[in-house]
């Protein structure tokens, strides 16, 4: 499978895009993301609740990211501050040369179709749309490639991560890997530049979560950055750096030298989401 991702990427010739206004130049830098004071605030009925403290966080281009840390300490709320699923209460967000704070609604859907492929823990296919579909539907959203090219292009993708005999199924008969697969395949429609997991094998047994570890890692050696929430230590030890967060602040940012041993000290040893019965741990085969 993983062969066939060679020189997948590109394919499009659009080079980077932007938007108007909110662009740097293309010398525009190593620093793909740059997350700079930011603090989110929500608001509740209970009151207030501050879950990032004036956050920092420096990503180059091509890097492997882990972001680890317990339950609850913001980690999905800061990957949704970079992918622009929700806005900072203050601070900057600079993702390749956007500031994604800026951005108005509309913008920030199709700025985030084209430059950022989001990958979640429950995979979140259109349950009406085939697999295929729901590949072709990024591409459908920012008009990224030529109506006749789009399904080729998302054929290519499904057949890059092995799901090219299940295509034409709906997203609920196949199985949980294989719809994680099929996301990953509809992150990378538009051929991102990024792509931002927030724990995407949370949901899967070890086996299937390790394909798609690896195909995160040839992924990053054809050029991708990528940003991964994960509560798996054995994953964490074997990217290029791990950021641990602690009640919303960054405590530390570590190169792969030193991870093993950050990874192992922050982790939970038993993660609550991992293995635990709830219908949706199939086999990767199965469909
Ligand atoms: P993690 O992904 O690390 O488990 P989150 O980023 O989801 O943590 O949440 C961080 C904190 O912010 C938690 O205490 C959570 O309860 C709170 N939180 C998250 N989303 C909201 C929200 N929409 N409204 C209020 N509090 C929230
Ligand atoms: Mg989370």
């Amino acid at each position: 499978m993983l062969s066939r991702l060679k020189g997948f990427q590109g394919q499009n010739g659009h080079g980077r895009f932007r938007l108007n206004g909110h662009c740097a130049t293309s010398a525009a830098t190593d620093h793909i993301i740059q997350v700079r004071q930011v603090v989110k605030t929500y608001h509740g009925s209970a009151g207030d609740f501050t879950a990032l403290k004036g956050i920092n966080l420096t990503v180059n281009r091509g890097e492997f990211v882990a972001i680890i840390g317990k339950s609850g300490c913001g980690k999905s709320t800061l990957i949704n501050m970079i992918t622009g699923i929700d806005r900072p209460s203050s601070g900057e967000v600079w993702v390749n040369g956007t500031a994604v704070h800026t951005l108005s609604e509309g913008e920030i859907a199709q700025w985030r179709g084209r430059e950022l492929g989001v990958i979640f823990q429950f995979f979140q296919l259109l349950p009406t749309l085939t697999v295929m579909q729901n590949v072709m539907l990024p591409m459908d959203f920012c008009h990224t490639y030529p109506i006749p090219q789009r399904r080729e292009r998302a054929m290519h993708l499904l057949d890059m991560v092995g799901l090219a005999d299940v295509a034409h199924k709906l997203p609920s008969s196949v199985s949980g890997g294989q719809q994680q697969l099929a996301a990953i395949a509809r992150a990378l429609a538009n051929d991102p530049p990024i792509l931002a997991a927030d724990e995407p094998t949370g949901n899967l047994d070890s086996a299937t979560a390790e394909i798609i570890f690896q195909l995160f890692n040839q992924l990053v050696d054809e050029g991708k950055t990528i940003l991964m929430v994960t509560h798996d230590p054995d994953k964490a030890r074997r990217v290029t750096r791990v950021v641990t967060i602690a009640d919303g602040e960054i405590i530390k940012s570590n190169s792969t030298a030193e991870s093993a041993e950050v990874a192992e000290k922050n982790l939970p040893s038993h993660s609550p989401s991992r293995g635990e019965g709830n219908g949706l741990l199939l086999p990767l085969g199965g469909d």
